[in-house]
């Protein structure tokens, strides 16, 4: 039997490739909340009375960081959590993810707001796919940016003055990579860890699970009998993002810590990148922060309104 190298008592169930450590489930547990604390007050991404909306969507990250989260507030008892989920209108998929959302607010007893596409937007994603069949766009381009635009508006509906999402280590560094490839390299500024204060409209985006590799998260929310929404979303697209995660799990099996290297890496060119983005301009349709003249979400509600 292999030993705990940190309790020194329980049997290991996990050996961390990274930092050489072997955990026991219980110190394993305890690693991924420390963690996550270390990563909100590295980026000082709360004030002791932030009311903090958190994206719920009900997959592995969310509903194990909106746990962590939980705990640790309750060490801050001027801080409040408003759990957030959005509807994209999927039918069969999105109903269980949502169920599952509401119950793990019960049982924390946090508070929970439910958005629809269709209530925000007039469309469900299943219309939005019918509609655009053929299209330049994919399903997932516009759930994308309209998911976005969804969780700023529920934050903001709730008064929240942060917005926390449950990006995961992989997620960033699949992320960065895929804007380099695309060539979008302004976009680059938006994936600050800590967010930023664009405008009054926007709520300030954190990432405090930017820090837990996926194959953590699946293991925290295992070992912490997460229930979770395992099935992938119908719509998923596979194409360039699952090409950058064969090859980072790959080079991760080889060079233990890579990922953690590229978001290190990201951190330390967020200022020139961000001066960049301070040209950002606001949308003269919806006042809220854009790279071009009208924003992507305000584009693609008239390319929709034109498809009717
Ligand atoms: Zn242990
Ligand atoms: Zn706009």
């Amino acid at each position: 039997m292999v030993l705990c190298s940190v309790c020194g008592v329980r049997e290991a169930v996990y050996f961390r490739p990274y930092s050489g450590e072997r955990l026991c489930g219980e110190c394993f547990c305890e690693s991924i909340v420390e963690r996550v604390r270390r990563t909100i007050s590295r980026y000082e991404m709360f004030e002791y009375d932030s009311r903090i909306a958190v994206g719920v969507s009900g997959g592995k990250d969310s509903l194990s960081l909106l746990q962590i989260l939980a705990e640790i507030e309750e060490d801050f008892p001027k801080a409040e959590l408003i759990a957030v989920t959005v509807d994209e209108g999927i039918r069969g998929y999105r109903d269980e993810a949502v169920r599952l959302a509401e119950e793990a607010c019960r049982e924390l007893g946090v508070e929970h707001r439910l958005l629809s596409f269709k209530e925000l937007f007039g469309y469900t994603l299943d219309e939005i796919a019918e509609r655009t069949k053929g299209g330049p766009l994919t399903p997932c381009s516009f759930c994308g940016v309209l998911r976005r635009r969804a969780l700023n508006q529920a934050a903001r509906e709730v008064g929240a003055d942060r917005l926390a999402t449950a990006h995961n280590l992989d997620d960033m560094a699949q992320t960065v990579l895929l804007n380099i490839l695309r060539g979008d390299h302004r976009r680059l500024a938006l994936l600050d860890p800590a967010g930023m204060s664009i405008s009054e409209r926007f709520v300030r985006r954190v990432k405090p699970y930017c820090e837990v590799p996926e194959r953590e998260s699946t293991l925290y929310a295992y070992l912490k009998d997460i229930r979770f929404q395992s099935r992938p979303c119908p719509y998923a697209e596979t194409a360039m993002r699952n090409d950058i995660r064969n090859f980072l799990n790959r080079i991760e099996v080889k060079r233990p810590g890579t990922k953690f290297t590229i978001l290190r890496s990201i951190q330390r060119i967020l200022p020139l990148l961000k001066r960049e983005t301070g040209l950002l301009g606001l949308c003269p349709l919806c006042g809220e922060p854009t790279t071009g003249e009208i924003c992507r979400t305000c584009q693609m509600l008239q390319e929709l309104e034109r498809m009717r």
